[in-house]
């Protein structure tokens, strides 16, 4: 199979602000295999960037092979070329799904034998500001039934009162293992009074005793995050949260993702689909599969203003799937 990486710089309407950090653009990496396409979402944080997705879709183009029906055996070959680089393997099993989708003629949600749901919607996340700015971006995108707000800096719950203030739709908030358990368990406290639905990732992915002194001592739902890769690192939280996110990005593809969900199920979880700020490649990838899961987080194409393409829309801010097979995303 024919492997070519397309580069796009990509800019947010408004600079993304997290405890991870700050920006306003970002490059887009789109992965085409024979005609399949798959983003790549590369983070810092989790050791990649484009030069790394580069190096890693070189190697990894070497195993492909010539059959797309085999990704199940190619994605063993690829933890082979080396580990960890999910983002990257995220693209190349997203262009696989694609390719095959393609072939077949169907949308990959057909492949996967899922029925789409109508009602679900997707969060929009609110940028990190002063409070009165956060109050005018959420009154500035009405229309969602869901809020994302970020916390886990200084004068965080002043930011989600804002929001409140601006909206009576569903807040969730995420703190990016920003808090000491001692500060989750008061400012959870605080949280539950303005209505937030959940917590993500209030402390950090490796403090487990917190995680279960924490919520033991709060009633709204916590869901990992950042300690969340691969359906192995679901077990370890069993009884610890409510829920995991999943990203495409963070455990390399539709194929993994698919699996996480079922093993989440298994242990009583709830499961929420996540993203980077990315293109509507990645974006409609993970949105094939998320009639699955309880909450989506998919906005990651709404928090740019030159998407390079096209795919799911979202109708009165609900999410609707593209129509063409494969992923149904077509360059603009
Ligand atoms: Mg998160």
């Amino acid at each position: 199979m024919k492997v070519s990486i397309k580069e796009h710089d990509i800019h947010l309407v408004t600079t993304f602000r997290t405890t991870h950090g700050a920006s306003d653009s970002k490059r887009a990496l789109i992965i085409d295999i024979d005609g399949g396409l798959g983003e790549a979402a590369p983070v810092h944080y989790y050791g990649e960037n484009t030069e790394t997705v580069k190096d890693f879709v070189g190697k990894a183009s070497k195993v492909l092979g010539d059959d797309p029906f085999q990704i199940e055996s190619i994605s063993e070959k690829l933890d082979r070329v080396a580990a960890l680089n999910y983002s990257a393997k995220a693209a190349i099993d997203m262009a696989l799904h694609d390719l095959v989708g393609k072939k077949l003629g169907i949308p990959i949600h057909k492949y996967f034998g899922i029925t789409p749901r109508r009602d679900l919607a997707t969060s929009f996340t609110i940028s990190i500001s002063d409070p009165e700015t956060m109050k005018k971006q959420t009154e500035k995108s009405p229309g969602y039934h869901v809020y994302k707000v970020k916390v886990g800096v200084p004068g965080d719950i002043e930011m989600v009162a804002a929001v409140r203030d601006a909206t009576k739709a569903k807040i969730r908030v995420d703190a990016n293992e920003g808090w000491t358990v001692k500060e989750a368990i008061a400012r959870v406290k605080e949280l539950e009074k303005l209505d937030v639905e959940f917590i993500e990732q209030p402390l950090n992915r490796d403090d487990l005793d917190g995680f279960k002194l924490l919520r033991s001592r709060v009633d709204l739902p916590i869901i990992a995050d950042e300690g969340v890769f691969r359906a192995t690192d679901i077990p370890r939280y069993t009884g610890l949260v409510d829920g995991i996110n999943i990203k495409l990005s963070k455990s390399g593809g539709l194929r993994e993702a698919f699996k996480m969900i079922a093993v989440a199920r298994a242990h009583r979880m709830k499961v929420m689909l996540g993203c980077m700020v990315e293109t509507s490649v990645g974006i409609t990838a993970a949105a094939q599969i998320a009639s699955l899961v309880d909450y989506a987080d998919l906005d990651g194409n709404l928090l740019i203003s030159d998407d390079p393409y096209s795919g799911v829309t979202l109708d009165n801010g609900y999410l609707r799937l593209p129509d063409g097979p494969g992923l149904g995303v077509a360059a603009k």
